[in-house]
């Protein structure tokens, strides 16, 4: 393994198995490879997003193909025992994380691989965190900790919330089921949020992170986004680099990326991919062109108090966009920190004074019923396309 972080970038232009395999063999290979991360008779751990129930061409989970290849890698490297899994956000039933495994197409690798497939939420540990800025201690799933390795294998994909999700955020699955609620509920400030991120991953540690960027998700991510091809993978074994290089291929410019930021702040990543060693495919050569973004939070730029106050008034709500699609299931209330939303009479009821704008509702909903609209006043205010669109 490199002495300092390298970020390897590789094409990858379907997920035909064999394409991935040959893609992960080769975005790895300048790291060392496989065997410079696990090592014969250890326990792996292979953490995917599992957001939600969606299938894999919707780009909200995960690839089965990519965790497939990783899987594979790990075994080819002597691993003696490997878990996959995730804890979705809410409250996840025995039939429902069996429902999501099979619509991910998880349950089938795990099946044709003979692997394990874990639902986070079963088997809980209070992790230390000594070198912590907000969280000393984390409740996390006990087996992507008690591994030897964790890979961390998200996909590129934005956020309404933190803009963009990567290799730090995809760790957030990590915390088990309901307690990703109450974390937005006790941290609402997305920069504050972005510093329990860091926090988070300095207490799960993953020793590798890949991830897939064959299609991504582009404009209102992580879940009610556009799938958008761009055709790579990507690996590295510090989750911060690689998301300074991730988010710039979509487009960011990664201090715009509340976790990216919050790292930088901590010497823990530069601020621009061109400060991070590259090898394989160029970053800028693998962009596609004017990726859409979710909105900017503008309140950032004000006072903390005065922040509060814009950011109900600025900041994206969640709307009932369809709703003819929505079905009325609840998952919305009952997900949502601030008890803002209520269904009554067929559909959600909003309370913005009550909401804190974490946008779980959207993220959440199984229908996509939701979107998040931006107050005209800051859409007039700010340009739109490519990296400055609101
Ligand atoms: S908006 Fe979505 S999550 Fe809420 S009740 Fe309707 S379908 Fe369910
Ligand atoms: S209504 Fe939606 S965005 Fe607002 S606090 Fe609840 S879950 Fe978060």
């Amino acid at each position: 393994m490199a002495d300092r972080p390298i970020v390897s970038v590789e094409r990858c232009e379907t997920y035909d198995e064999g394409v991935v395999e040959a893609a992960l063999e080769s975005v790895l290979a300048p790291l060392g490879g496989i065997r410079a991360f696990v090592h014969p008779g250890d326990r792996v751990f292979v953490k995917a997003n599992l957001l939600m129930k969606a299938e894999p061409d919707r780009a909200i989970s995960t690839h089965p193909a990519v965790i497939r290849a990783v899987v594979r890698a790990a075994k080819a490297a002597g691993a003696a025992d490997i878990a996959m899994g995730d804890s979705p956000g809410g409250r996840t039933s025995a039939a429902a994380a069996r429902a999501l495994f099979e619509t991910s197409g998880l349950a089938r690798v795990a099946h044709e691989e003979d692997v394990r497939l874990v639902l986070l939420d079963d088997g809980v540990v209070r992790v230390p965190n000594p070198e912590a800025r907000l969280y000393s201690a984390f409740n996390l799933g006990r087996e992507a900790v008690e591994c030897d390795v964790l890979i961390d294998v998200p996909r590129l994909k934005t956020h309404g919330f933190m803009m963009f999700t990567g290799a730090v955020k995809n760790l957030f699955g990590c915390i088990p089921g309901l307690e990703k609620a109450q974390f937005h509920l006790k941290v609402p400030d997305r920069a504050d949020f972005a510093e329990m991120l860091i926090d988070l991953l300095l207490a799960c540690r993953p020793g590798l992170c890949v991830m897939d960027a064959v299609v991504g998700m582009e404009g209102e991510g992580p879940s009610g986004g556009t799938p958008r091809h761009i055709g790579a993978l990507l690996a590295s074994a510090d989750a911060c680099h690689l998301d300074v290089v991730a988010s710039s291929i979509a487009g960011f410019d990664p201090m715009a990326v509340y976790t990216v930021a919050a790292a930088n702040g901590r010497g823990m990543c530069p601020a621009s991919a061109d400060d991070v060693e590259t090898v394989g495919a160029a970053w800028r050569d693998v962009a596609p062109v004017a990726f859409a973004h979710p909105a900017r939070d503008l309140s950032r730029a004000f006072p903390p108090a005065a922040a509060r106050w814009l950011r109900r008034r600025i900041s994206s709500r969640p709307v009932l966009a369809r709703a003819e699609e929505c079905t009325a299931c609840g998952t919305c209330e009952r997900n949502c920190p601030a008890q803002a939303v209520k269904v009554s009479e067929g559909r959600p009821q909003f309370d913005y004074d009550a909401c804190i704008r974490c946008y779980c509702c959207q993220e959440l909903c199984p229908a996509n019923a939701l979107d998040l609209k931006t107050p005209w006043i800051v859409r007039s205010l700010v340009m739109r396309g490519g990296s400055d669109r609101a």
